[in-house]
């Protein structure tokens, strides 16, 4: 009985953030051992007890079988489809495979997907779901500080396509996500960094207070301290629920889910010049983005100088590189320009009136840009 009382005092119940939308509303939790305890939290959701796990072999390896255990303890009937690890797989071929083996498997209109995984899984896995029989119901167990925060809330789901990043896809929302603080235990260091960024992000574009903590916290939260981890994560979940709330299918021009894309400009035509290779993960590629886009709203007057030599040294003391590294001016513009479509010259960002006051300009001169470039290492 000593140890059932140490375990009842040692359980702290999960955060909880509720995402309120139109058309379906579901909660998001947070904490230590949701994998091993999903077989509770899912059970109640589920139309029926059967789920088709969807997953990458790293995380199979890692936390599979503590999720299917949890499954099998209360009941619930579970297959699953491994697919390689890495964005290649948000292919229509891995898309196509997945969801012939649904069919195959029989699944109806009431069997459940489980995705297991980071980013990849959650998008690939979101869209099999939406469209195999019209839509399946889905639940995300999203095991990377990236996909906690960020693309595991709002519904978006897809594949690339030869043309580009996520063109094809839907919106589906889950029936329940539950981000293990656990599993982001066995996540390489650097995968950790780059989710910070997007948590950092979350700050600079509508919450100063919450920027100044992650300043504070920096180090802790990227050596995986768990109840800063926790708090960072449900904060930034908060963000991006509230944002996605207001501008569910981002068709507010400006200042709705758009200001998401603080520091993304930037981020993609770096990766781009990269080449997508794997050198620059997406989450270090925003890191630097978002030094860039303060010092280019210091650049056009609208924040203090002072801000960007801030938020670098922040980005620097949490492991990410601050600077460009020696890519070419020219050759990011030209991806800039093609990302956008310049009207009258002039470029659309996500600028801010000082740390936590993002918005959208549509009067971003390329000489500012070219500048920051020039002034910030490339
Ligand atoms: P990812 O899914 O590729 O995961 C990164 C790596 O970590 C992979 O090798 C994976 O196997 C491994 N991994 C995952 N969890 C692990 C764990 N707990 N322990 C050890 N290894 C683990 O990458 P990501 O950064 O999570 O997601 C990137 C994807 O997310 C991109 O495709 C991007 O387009 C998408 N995204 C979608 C949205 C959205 O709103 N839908 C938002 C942002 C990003
Ligand atoms: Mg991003």
């Amino acid at each position: 009985t000593d140890n059932v009382i140490a375990a009842i005092n040692a359980y702290t119940p999960p955060r909880r953030v509720h995402v309120q939308l139109s058309e379906r509303s579901y909660d998001v939790l947070i904490g230590p051992d949701l994998i091993k305890r999903a077989g509770a939290h899912i059970a109640p959701v589920l139309p029926q007890p059967r789920c088709v796990i969807i997953t990458d072999s790293n995380v199979a390896a890692l936390h599979l079988p503590t999720l299917q255990a949890a499954l099998t303890e209360v009941g619930i009937k579970h297959a699953t489809l491994t697919v390689a690890p890495g964005e290649e797989s948000k292919s229509f071929e891995t898309w196509q495979r997945l969801v012939t083996s649904l069919l195959e498997q029989k699944v109806d209109r009431h069997t459940t997907i489980i995705a297991l995984g980071g980013g990849v899984v959650g998008d690939l896995a979101g869209f099999t779901a939406a469209a195999t029989l019209r839509g399946l119901p889905f639940i995300q167990i999203p095991t990377t500080l990236l996909s906690q925060v960020d693309s595991s809330v709002g519904g978006k789901t897809g594949i690339n396509t030869p043309q580009g990043k996520n063109l094809a896809g839907a919106f589906h929302q889950p029936l329940l996500v539950l981000a293990d603080t656990g599993a982001l235990k066995t996540l390489p260091v650097r995968e950790l960094r780059a989710g910070y960024a997007e948590i950092v992000k979350a700050g600079m574009i509508a919450d100063a207070p919450f920027y100044e903590w992650c300043e504070a916290n920096a180090e802790g939260i990227v050596g995986g301290d768990d109840a800063l981890l926790s708090q960072a994560i449900e904060h930034a979940v908060r963000f991006k629920a509230r944002v996605v709330g207001d501008d569910e299918r981002e068709t507010k021009p400006n200042n709705g889910r758009a200001l998401l894309n603080l520091g993304h400009t930037f981020a993609h035509a770096l990766e781009a010049e990269c080449h997508f290779d794997g050198t620059l993960l997406h989450g270090e590629a925003v890191a630097t983005g978002l030094v860039l886009a303060t010092d280019l709203s210091a650049r056009m007057g609208l924040c203090p100088q002072e801000d960007t030599g801030r938020v670098a040294a922040h980005i620097a003391r949490a492991g990410l590189n601050p600077r460009i590294a020696g890519l070419n001016a020219e050759a990011l513009l030209a991806h800039m320009k093609q990302d956008k479509k310049m009207r009258e010259g002039k470029l659309t960002f996500i600028l801010m009136r000082g740390i936590g006051q993002a918005f959208t300009s549509n009067q971003v001169e390329e000489d500012a840009v070219r500048n920051t470039l020039l002034a910030n290492g490339a």
